[in-house]
């Protein structure tokens, strides 16, 4: 499912192939150095503000290149919390979600804060798990490699203009976790694309090791992914510790049950000798059981895994429910008990529709009532 837009984004492009169009044109291949300067470093939002290049290249650059192909449509702060939702739309009108996570720091206020982006890799998601936003209309299709980093550049935007000091600086940001809309894996090559471009340093010079790719468990593709050169950061999103209770709610787990999942996990830790991350999201009389507690329990100790418990948040239109707060403790507790390490996810944004794909379906409902 490919999208093919008029004009490619300058934001997929890298020095080599940048420099080959410009080749063609007679122009040196410096120039693609310049020209990518003044997009990650300079975060230039306009053609002509690219001051050391000959009008008529700049000319030729707006012709031939998208600036910026994911608009911003709606940027809402959730009051309570911390985190800013920004909802993008793409040039065929496609509705991406991206997420600022603001940890604050004792004494630093917000603006100082750590902040994580969440981004997405596609429009929808084929893989149908029965908790999720993004993939209640399927797969609409794939985004390419620059619209997966103008996704930073937009985060980037909005973080300039808070703390005016940082415009021109190094990315404002600490971590990236590729868990926004869609299955990363299953849009590998753009994925990977995308990601040299973040890490490069012509790029956001962004260590790879701050960058999580999160999946709902393509087994080849881990494996894959395990041989990239650039160590990425892994997690995996578990949500049942059997193939009963997986089955019942990730379709993917028939394709790749357990069996198969867990030695590719134990492939990819080897290789890169960093703790795998196991996502469950805990949904009441579901998977919330103390034998579910041990059993992820018994996967995380053989994984050398950090798990990550999620309450559940409710999506309108599907029956799910989060577990009372004393039960989500207790199947922590049983995962503490064995040192295994633990995080019981305080769920932030609430209010703004955190969920991945909630604030898409909603404004695309919007749309379509309106229409
Ligand atoms: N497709 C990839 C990455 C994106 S999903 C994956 O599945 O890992 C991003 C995260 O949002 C996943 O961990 C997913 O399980 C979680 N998520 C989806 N629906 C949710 C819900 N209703 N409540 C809480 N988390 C949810
Ligand atoms: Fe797709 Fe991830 Fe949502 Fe599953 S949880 S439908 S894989 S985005």
């Amino acid at each position: 499912m490919k999208f093919t837009p008029a004009k490619p984004a300058i934001t997929g492009e890298t020095p080599d192939s940048l420099a080959a169009r410009l080749r063609e044109r007679g122009e040196p291949a410096f120039r693609a150095g310049q020209i990518l300067e003044w997009v990650y470093k300079k975060r230039v939002r306009a053609w002509d503000g690219m001051t050391n290049l000959p009008r008529p290249l700049r000319a030729w650059l707006a012709d031939t290149f998208e600036l910026m192909p994911a608009s911003l449509v709606l940027g809402r702060e959730s009051a309570a919390d911390v985190t800013d939702k920004l909802l993008l739309e793409l040039r065929d009108r496609s509705l991406i979600e991206t997420v600022i996570i603001r940890a604050p720091q004792d004494g630093v206020g917000l603006d100082h804060s750590r902040k994580t982006i969440c981004i997405s890799t596609q429009v929808g998601c084929a893989m149908g798990c029965a908790f999720c936003a993004s993939g209640l209309a399927g797969l609409k299709r794939d985004l390419d490699a620059g619209e997966i980093v103008a996704q930073l550049l937009q985060v980037c935007r909005r973080e300039d203009a808070r703390t005016p000091r940082a415009r021109a600086g190094p990315a404002s940001f600490d971590n990236i976790v590729v868990m926004g809309m869609g299955e990363p894996l299953a849009n590998y090559d753009a994925l990977i694309r995308a990601l040299t471009i973040v890490n490069a340093p012509w790029g956001f010079g962004f260590g790879a090791r701050r960058i999580t790719v999160s999946t709902s468990g393509l087994v080849p593709k881990i494996l894959r992914l395990a041989g990239e050169p650039l160590g990425f950061r892994l997690a995996i999103s578990l949500h049942g510790a059997t193939d009963e209770v997986r089955g019942k709610i990730m379709p993917v787990n028939k394709a790749w049950p357990l069996a198969e999942l867990i030695p590719a996990v134990k492939t990819f830790s080897a290789r890169h000798g960093r703790m795998v991350t196991l996502e469950f999201i805990l949904i009441e009389g579901l998977n919330d059981s103390p034998d579910q507690a041990e059993k992820l329990r018994d996967i995380a100790l053989d994984l050398h895994a950090h798990v990550n418990l999620i309450p559940c948040n409710t999506v309108e239109g599907l029956p799910w429910k989060r577990p009372a707060p004393a039960r989500q403790e207790r199947f922590a507790g049983v995962l503490r008990a064995a040192r295994v390490s633990v995080t019981l996810r305080r769920e932030k944004g609430h209010d703004i529709d955190a969920a991945c794909g909630q604030l898409r379906l909603k404004t695309e409902k919007e749309r379509e009532a309106a229409a």
